[in-house]
């Protein structure tokens, strides 16, 4: 299989070099030139594999040029290897009738990244020996909280491998910044920037498609890759979980083969949501993708008017890894519903970047509509959700899993639809636990408490363990705890790669 850029068509590779390059050269990302199709029959098989043969199957299906062998070794250092810490890796939790969480955040950093970018690095190092490559490769990270610290895990000491990771210095909570600042491993570097995260995503972007970084880097015997949502590497791995997901519900019977499921996912970069949406295209049967938004809305309001605009507030909110006012992966999706027509994205995306917003025409609009239902919950509501959720299910959700729930109540309430859903949960409730403890009426025990003793009130409050990697960070070395400026990251990786 080929894949070719959103912005320019003419452009061929195979997944490898996808891969390895991360972004393509004129700044679009890479796609299937075709969407596999998994039948009624291969659903059948799949239902009685685990997790691991069932990502094999998916992964063959768009990285055609890795044998079954090596995607089966990757699968399984990712997946089977004890990196997570329940019998496999992404349950499926039922609350009530036709009510399930996917909760994708049982590996080692704690939050659903771990899917995609536990698998990456194998893909990579398998990518460098296939293109010949005996450069040293240069992971460029911008994270909103989670996919820096699930980057530098999954890339910590990967031989061939650098990985520098900018996060903004005051968006993330008080855990995810300890996990990134205590980072274990030869090869890493980490690095606060004083702007928000499309600052961050901006100034990587930018690094990317500077020739005099360009040159830069192979003086220094370096090329740049990229372990952001952007890259294909991360996607397909995260289609496997929804492939697997419907997999279970016809395993417990809660639908039959062939019947329909809605799936509701919170969403900052439209990475996980676009993932399902490949999901759908290859053949699971989906009535409609839930898109839920925080206070940062400009998805809700694309999604229902057509006019995506980013002139508008940033809102740093309790679910800080959805606080992205330009959504990636997006044009990934525009992508296929203009029938690969690159001269349309680029025309947009052009616009975007110029004027801040586009608007697509009535006939995408409408393909858009007739798939996806979005909506939007501020921090009150989210906090309220985690409230109840508890009270009705006994259930303990993090802030992005319950900006997930609230909006899918909305659409319930809305459409009246009972058609089974699956709700996914993208973080453990430890990662964002003042938030969380907050939300369940704990404040005043909260007061005054360090992020060790946080952790042990919420286990009690919720009766669940405490995850052991979280655990770990209490008395662990602060290795890097500097801050650059926006117009500083150039200046940092620099550094960092001529070390
Ligand atoms: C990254 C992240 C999201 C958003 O996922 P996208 O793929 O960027 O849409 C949601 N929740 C959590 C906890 C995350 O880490």
């Amino acid at each position: 299989m080929q894949y070719i850029s959103t912005r320019n068509t003419e452009l061929r590779v195979k997944s490898a070099a996808a891969i390895k390059k991360g972004l393509s050269e004129e700044g679009g990302l890479f796609v299937p030139e075709e969407i596999p199709v998994i039948s009624e029959a291969d659903l059948n098989k799949l239902v009685k594999m685990n997790y691991t043969e069932r990502a094999v199957f998916v992964l063959k299906k768009y990285l055609t040029d890795y044998l079954v062998k090596e995607l089966r070794e990757c699968a399984e250092n990712a997946y089977g290897g004890g990196k997570f810490d329940t019998e496999t890796p992404a349950p499926l939790v039922n609350l009530e009738d036709g009510m399930n969480v996917l909760e994708l955040w049982h590996g080692p950093t704690c939050a659903f990244k771990d899917m995609a970018l536990q698998i990456l690095p194998h893909f990579l190092t398998k990518a460098m020996k296939k293109t010949g490559e005996d450069k040293t490769v240069v992971i460029l990270v911008a994270t909103s909280g989670d996919t820096g610290k699930a980057a530098l895990e999954g890339f910590r000491d990967v031989d061939g491998t650098k990985i520098i990771v900018f996060y903004p210095s005051e968006g993330v909570s008080d855990i995810q910044k300890l996990q990134m600042i205590t980072q274990q491993g030869k090869n890493v570097c980490v690095s606060g920037i004083a702007g928000n995260f499309d600052d961050a995503q901006s100034g990587v972007k930018a690094i990317f498609t500077d020739d005099a970084a360009n040159a830069e880097f192979l003086k220094n015997g370096c090329v740049m890759s990229s372990a952001n949502s952007i890259n294909w590497g991360r996607l397909v791995p995260q289609i496997v979980y929804y492939v697997s997901a419907y997999c279970d519900m016809v395993a417990s019977g809660q639908v039959e083969m062939g019947g329909k499921i809605n799936i509701c996912v919170p969403t900052g970069n439209f990475g996980n949501i676009l993932a399902a949406y490949y999901a759908m295209k290859m053949g699971i049967p989906v009535n409609k993708l839930i898109c839920a938004s925080n206070k940062n809305n400009i998805l809700t309001d694309f999604i229902n008017t057509g006019e995506y605009n980013r002139n508008r507030e940033f809102h740093t909110t309790i679910s800080p890894s959805m606080d992205i006012l330009i959504s990636s992966n997006l044009e990934r999706l525009l992508f296929d519903l203009a029938s690969n027509d690159a001269k349309k994205v680029n025309k947009w995306m052009s616009d975007l970047k110029e004027k801040g917003e586009y608007t697509v025409s009535a006939d995408i609009k409408k393909k858009l509509s007739k798939l996806f239902w979005a909506g939007c919950c501020d921090d009150y509501f989210t906090k309220e959700c985690i409230y109840k959720t508890k009270q009705k299910y006994g259930y303990t959700i993090d802030t992005h899993t319950a900006v997930a729930v609230d909006v899918y109540n909305q659409y319930k309430t809305e459409t009246g639809d009972q058609t089974p859903a699956v709700i996914v949960s993208t973080a453990s409730p430890f990662k964002f636990n003042q938030s969380v403890l907050s939300a369940l009426g704990k404040d005043n025990e909260a007061k005054g408490m360090d992020d060790f003793e946080l952790l042990d009130l919420l286990s009690n409050v919720s009766e669940m363990q405490i995850p052991e990697s979280l655990k770990k960070l209490k008395g662990a070395e602060k290795r890097f705890e500097g801050v650059c400026g926006k117009d500083e990251l150039l200046d940092t990786v620099s550094k960092f790669i001529r070390k």
